[in-house]
């Protein structure tokens, strides 16, 4: 390399690392510093594909939790977007409007259920189970006045909200936001005697992730969520899946819940519905329990928006062909097959889903977030969860070429780690 070349280069480099510095700093001077961002400053993105500011392209291997299951700048939704743009974006549910009816008869029809509360963000549709499980209780199983409870899992993550962070054992999480709404207990997951232990006659419904996203990609035993359905069956308490990070084909199949055979009472989903382009979410179910809520006592002023809905409807006509399950199906294989060959290289232990996994890095290598940092300037993005344990999430179009490359990244990153 002649020495022009080489200085110009490095004058160059230096220049973007500066402008991605100065970005930088000027968000920490103006934003609360509730996260802890990797240093990448990131200004576009197409499929599994972010470029940052300085032009240079990672792969994302987390998908903005989920959110971006369908890829960046995806062309049938941006398309679904940009004419619903053209027509009309917010009308309040005070009117109805055109978009909301078919979007909630398709999202019905996926879940195979009869009627959709639509929201906006994750922790508004759990926030919204809560309210329904409660007034179902009192309205339908007849629990006496402020006396339901609802049973949730040790490790859980169901979003932000005082009530929610009330109910979650993460100390980050909750620490200093109290005092907490009442009327949860917790049990740990995956055990079906513990949660039979804990319902009560004044028991509601049973909160769960059938897989522990936040808590690092933790699967259900075998037979967990069955033994989960049984026992609400039994015991007269509403099944609520949190589906808002497992659903809409992370898993390999639409609901994670698909893959243990069951059917909860209702799906909360959020994340993915809105296609990486509006906040989205819905509480699913039946009118036996969903129809509980009567006009005034629940709403929105942006859940159920024609623009979220237009999207959300192209969302799930994409579910609707398979075509996305299947392929997080088939690619999760190789994720899975190229991880286990990893276990007892700087690895202790992998779990995997679909094109998800979990991944425990021997402690002896660094922190989780500094194995991210190392896959970071190797142009891979993921992010770390509880210690030494590292999430990878691709949106489920990314190329198989290019997921092995990222692994790869890894395989060279825990090699020099
Ligand atoms: C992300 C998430 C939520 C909260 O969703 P927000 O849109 O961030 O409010 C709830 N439950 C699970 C399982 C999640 O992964």
């Amino acid at each position: 390399m002649s020495t022009t070349t080489g200085d110009g280069a490095q004058t160059e480099s230096q220049t973007q690392a500066e402008s991605q510095t100065q970005a930088i700093a000027r968000e920490a001077a103006h934003l609360a510093h509730n996260y802890h961002p990797l240093p990448v400053v990131i200004a576009s993105g197409e499929g599994a594909w972010v470029t940052d500011i300085g032009g240079r392209r990672y792969l994302d291997c987390l998908a903005a939790y989920s959110a971006v299951n369908f890829g960046h700048s995806n062309p049938v939704l941006l398309e679904a977007a940009r004419a619903q743009l053209d027509r009309i974006t917010l009308t309040s549910r005070a009117f109805h409007n055109d978009r909301l009816g078919p979007f909630a008869e398709d999202l019905a029809r996926l879940a195979h259920k009869e009627l959709v509360l639509p929201m906006n963000t994750g922790a508004e549709a759990v926030e919204s189970a809560v309210k329904v499980a409660r007034a179902w209780g009192y309205r339908v199983k007849g629990v006496g006045a402020g006396r339901a409870n609802i049973v949730v899992m040790a490790g859980n993550f169901h979003g932000r909200t005082t009530t929610i962070v009330g109910f979650s054992d993460d100390p980050q999480a909750r620490d200093d936001f109290g005092p907490y709404t009442p009327g949860f207990r917790t049990v740990p997951y995956g055990d079906v005697e513990a949660l039979a232990a804990a319902i009560d006659e004044d028991s509601v419904a049973v909160l769960v992730e059938p897989v522990q996203g936040e808590a690092g990609i933790i699967l259900p035993p075998p037979g967990y969520l069955a033994g989960v359905r049984e026992l609400c069956d039994r015991r007269r308490v509403l099944f609520v899946a949190d589906e808002i990070q497992s659903g809409l084909g992370r898993t390999g199949s639409t609901f994670a819940c698909d893959l243990a055979g069951v059917t909860p009472d209702l799906y909360l989903l959020g994340k993915a519905l809105g296609g990486g382009i509006v906040p989205v979410s819905a509480v699913v179910g039946d009118a036996a329990v969903l129809g509980v809520l009567r006009p005034g006592e629940h709403g929105s002023t942006f859940g159920g928006n024609p623009l979220g809905a237009a999207i959300g409807s192209a969302v799930v006509a994409m579910l609707a062909t398979g075509e996305p399950q299947a392929r997080a199906a088939a690619l999760g294989v190789l994720l899975r097959e190229r991880l286990e060959g990893l276990v007892g290289h700087g690895v202790e232990a992998v779990r995997c889903v679909g094109l998800w996994a979990g991944i425990d890095i021997d402690p002896a290598l660094g922190t989780g977030r500094r194995i991210c940092e190392l896959l970071m300037e190797r142009g891979v993005l993921a992010k770390d969860t509880h210690g030494s344990t590292i999430r990878l999430a691709p949106p489920l179009v990314v190329e198989e070429a290019d997921l092995a490359w990222a692994l790869d990244q890894l395989e060279a990153v825990l090699a020099s780690a």
